[in-house]
């Protein structure tokens, strides 16, 4: 496993090795895996059953920019090209073409070949050995095996692959995510997560007039989110969220509901992280997807707020995301058909570009402030662990 960029933070370098350090720890607590950390790269040894198992944790560990899986052979020349050609024959695609190279590195210096030497005795072997068409060329190789030589044993594996990527877990403060059912907002949330922020997820849900099942829709993202943190756990606040959404529905002109409930999430939300030393709101929004998102809403919704909003997926396109939310595995979560508060009700025009002023004289039409104090009090928090099953019930919903 390789730290790759984190190497280079200066001063921050070593607790961000060491923050990595336990999270790769606690991640591998419950497989027999050895862990030895050497300079900018950790060392995990485990059972070959395990591999799939070690890749795809590994996969869930911010930080880790690259990894490389490491056969380890006697020092034996028959040994390694043994080793070599399966490697080749696993890992290669059949039916296509590849230049290559092999890659000799020693340690051992009392090792009775050269590096060179021992590429010129076990290439032309390993070429005719493999089931796969390779074709020499060491000045830009699409393949390469690399070899180490080292003192008790041999290394031997193909190019690195690329890992998350980002800074490890919780080393960047706090945020609070705006977490809703749809697919933006667990893909805007995996990437905050991945550079380093604390994430906690907040959901405003209005059952009755919004099902049940889109409190457990938010509960099966935030399970797939909290892989990527330490414990894989994640703290999900639900908003009760009802009062406010049938104050917006009775009281306020139909073009602006939306525009309203969109400031009174920022107003709760900004209010709840203040409360809870969280110092920046995340969410999903992404430019122009809907009317609510376009700038000039964007502008009247967030002057709500004093908080720095940080939305990542701002401008991807939605098929990147969607490319993302697969990877992540919350897509086909995100698609099932519940609606949250914003999807049940949709206004016939909704105002394109709002005004702040038209949305202050909406808004004094009831007492929003009541209504707001009084959710941010009854906001219930829920610890969810990747692997648990939450029961509402036992919860109050
Ligand atoms: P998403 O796919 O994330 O739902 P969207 O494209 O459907 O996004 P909107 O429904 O307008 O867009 O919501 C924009 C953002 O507002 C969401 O990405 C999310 O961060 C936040 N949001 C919307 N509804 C809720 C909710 N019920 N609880 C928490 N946050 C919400
Ligand atoms: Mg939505």
């Amino acid at each position: 496993i390789r730290f790759g960029d984190l190497m280079l933070k200066g001063k921050n370098q070593k607790m961000f090795v060491k923050k990595l350090l336990s999270h790769i720890k606690i991640k591998f607590a419950d497989l027999a895996v050895n862990i030895n950390n050497k300079h900018d790269q950790v060392i995990l040894e485990f059972k070959k059953d395990d591999l799939l198992e070690v890749e795809t944790r590994i996969l869930q560990i911010p930080g880790i920019h690259s990894y490389s899986i490491i056969h380890e052979t006697n020092k034996d020349i028959n040994e390694v090209v043994e080793t070599a050609i399966n490697l080749l024959n696993n890992n290669l695609e059949a039916n296509k073409d590849y230049t290559f190279k092999v890659e000799t590195k020693r340690s051992d210096k009392n090792f009775k070949y050269t590096s060179i030497e021992f590429t010129k005795e076990v290439a032309p072997l390993i070429l005719k050995g493999t089931n796969k068409n390779l074709k020499v060329d060491v000045k830009k190789p699409e393949v390469t095996l690399h070899i180490n030589i080292r003192f008790d044993s041999i290394y031997i594996y193909l190019d690195s692959k690329k890992a998350l990527g980002g800074f490890p877990a919780k080393v960047a403060g706090k945020g609070l995510l705006m977490l809703s059912g749809g697919i933006d907002s667990p893909v805007a949330g995996f990437l905050t997560i991945k550079q380093g922020v604390d994430l906690e997820m907040l959901h405003f849900e209005s059952t009755p007039l919004t099902p049940l099942e889109s409190i457990n829709k938010v509960i099966d993202l935030s399970t797939k989110l909290a892989l990527y943190l330490p414990h894989n756990k994640i703290k999900l606040h639900v908003v009760p969220f009802l009062k406010v959404h049938e104050a917006l529905l009775n009281y306020v002109d139909d073009s602006y509901i939306i525009t309203i409930m969109r400031r009174m999430m920022y107003r709760i939300a900004e209010k709840y992280a203040n409360k809870n030393k969280i110092d920046i709101l995340v969410n999903g929004e992404s430019l122009g997807q809907v009317a609510s998102q376009t700038l000039a809403s964007l502008k009247v919704v967030e002057n709500v707020t004093n908080m720095p909003i940080i939305r990542p997926v701002a401008t991807y396109d939605k098929s990147d995301i969607i490319d993302i939310a697969k990877v992540i595995d919350t897509f086909n979560i995100s698609i099932k058909p519940f609606s949250d508060c914003c999807s049940i009700y949709v206004p016939k025009r909704p105002v394109i570009s709002p005004t702040i002023e038209k949305c202050e004289v909406e808004e004094s039409k009831h007492d929003f402030d009541t209504l707001i104090n009084e959710a941010i009090e009854n906001i219930k928090t829920l610890v969810i662990k990747s692997d648990d099953k939450i029961d509402l019930s036992m919860h109050g919903f």
